[in-house]
């Protein structure tokens, strides 16, 4: 036909349902396809509301989100969408299965792996606590769905090939670990239509190469075993993390300077050609981090058809990473409620605003004016852990520290817009 090709954006629609649903799972979907193409436009990265007021949805959904998209506007009229739907209902149980990695009973037992059911729901909100610059995180999920459109091709393994192995390096603390984890939360959900269940295998490679060499060829060897039994589950998708790779290295290092040159060896080498299997499952991902890129084995990093670096927060991350503390911290009515500014907001206030106006005191009543101080101030303090070098998680735990510190200094009212409301309570009694 001669109808001109019109471009349509994918749109992720992630449905959560309650834990107590029986719905099914279509039946769902169908709903919300119909409610939302009654729209003319939808917001994007944004919870979508007034879907309690169709019956069907009221009963089972707990949220609706139209998830990251590529597309660079706010809002998209529906017929601009190629929606996709996911419904999911995330795993109540923390519980998992762990590998141990003793031969014999007597021998004290270090976990060797552990298994989680995916979607999880301790891990929901991970992925949008997670701030990066430079779209690290749909980097990642496009190169996900890119290994997927070439296995659906059935492209020839001899001409194309990819190994399924993600790296991830970079200083302690900024996040690796809890980005894989959460990587491995979203596509349980974006792969909910292919695949029935999911699963996050995570190694413990301390666990698993500190040991003796001797033994741990054979613990790899069983380990994966074992995920080669969970792999063959066509059905499931399932997420293998191994943690600070690196370990892997001590192994290698310890065999060259002939302290036990064969195991060590021995060792990496079951391990590298148990990855070199996992290329052919369809079903399988590796994810590995490191915080010593330089000190992974060479013929490890070569596997990894992505590596990429993960860097300590630049200032805008940092404040994000603060602003999204406070707010938390506000939601909770630790701190009296008020209007912490968006990054763009902020250094809108920041351009036009005075130098060291972020330093004066606002006795003010003003909300707004209040609110622009508040952004100026956690610019500044952005700007300062920043020449700090501090990591994702060094920030996280800024308001613990803030909050011991007023409690320790006997206030219940600061200066400034921020206040401690009484009744903050420390070890069981009110905070003073
Ligand atoms: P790593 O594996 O790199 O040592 P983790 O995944 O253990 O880091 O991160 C610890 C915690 O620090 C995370 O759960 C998260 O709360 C916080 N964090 C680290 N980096 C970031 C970031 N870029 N954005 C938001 N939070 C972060």
């Amino acid at each position: 036909s001669t109808e001109p090709q019109r471009l349509r954006w994918p749109v992720h629609v992630e449905v959560r349902l309650k834990s107590r649903s029986t719905s099914r799972f279509e039946t769902i979907r169908t709903h919300v396809q119909a409610w939302i193409t009654s729209f003319d436009r939808i917001n994007l990265s944004s919870s979508l509301d007034g879907w309690e007021d169709v019956p069907e949805l009221a009963a089972s959904v707990e949220r609706i989100v139209t998830s990251e998209s590529a597309c660079p506007s706010q809002s998209l009229s529906v017929d601009e969408m190629a929606l996709q739907i996911h419904v999911y209902q995330p795993c109540e149980s923390d519980a998992f299965e762990e590998f141990s990695n003793s031969t014999n009973e007597d021998d004290d037992e270090t976990m060797a792996a552990t298994v989680r059911e995916l979607p999880n729901r301790s891990w929901e909100g991970l992925w949008d606590s997670l701030i990066y610059e430079d779209n690290i995180k749909l980097k990642l999920l496009d190169y996900i769905h890119a290994t997927l459109v070439f296995s659906d091709a059935e492209v020839d393994f001899n001409l194309v090939s990819w190994n399924r192995v993600v790296l991830l390096h970079g200083p302690p603390g900024t996040g690796k670990t809890s980005l894989c984890r959460a990587l491995a939360q979203k596509l349980s959900i974006r792969l909910s239509q292919r695949y029935s269940h999911a699963r996050l295998l995570e190694i413990n490679s301390h666990s698993l190469f500190s040991k003796w060499f001797s033994e741990s060829g054979k613990l790899v060897q069983r380990l994966f075993s074992s995920i080669s039994e969970l792999a063959d589950e066509e059905d499931a998708f399932l997420v293998v993390l191994i943690d600070e790779v690196e370990s892997l290295t001590a192994a290698r290092a310890s065999a060259m300077a002939g302290t036990e040159p064969s195991d060590g060896l021995r060792v990496v080498n079951a391990l590298l050609t148990q990855l070199d299997k996992l290329k052919h499952r369809k079903n399988v991902l590796v994810m590995s981090t490191s915080n010593l890129v330089k000190a992974i084995d060479s013929a490890f990093v070569d596997r990894a058809d992505i590596v990429q670096y993960v860097d300590l927060p630049p200032r805008e991350a940092v404040y994000e990473i603060l602003r999204t503390s406070l707010c938390e911290i506000i939601n909770r009515g630790i701190v009296s409620s008020t209007n912490v500014p968006s990054l763009q907001e902020a250094l809108i206030y920041e351009r036009t605003a005075p130098a060291h106006s972020s330093t004066m005191i606002s006795n003010g009543s003003d909300a707004h004016e209040k609110s622009k101080l508040l952004g100026l101030r956690l610019l500044t303090l952005a700007t300062q852990c920043k020449a700090q070098k501090m990591s994702g998680r060094a920030l996280r735990r800024l308001p613990v520290l803030a909050l011991a510190r007023y409690i320790g200094a006997g206030s219940i009212i600061s200066s400034d817009n921020t206040e401690i409301k009484g009744r903050t309570k420390v070890n069981g009694s009110t905070g003073s």
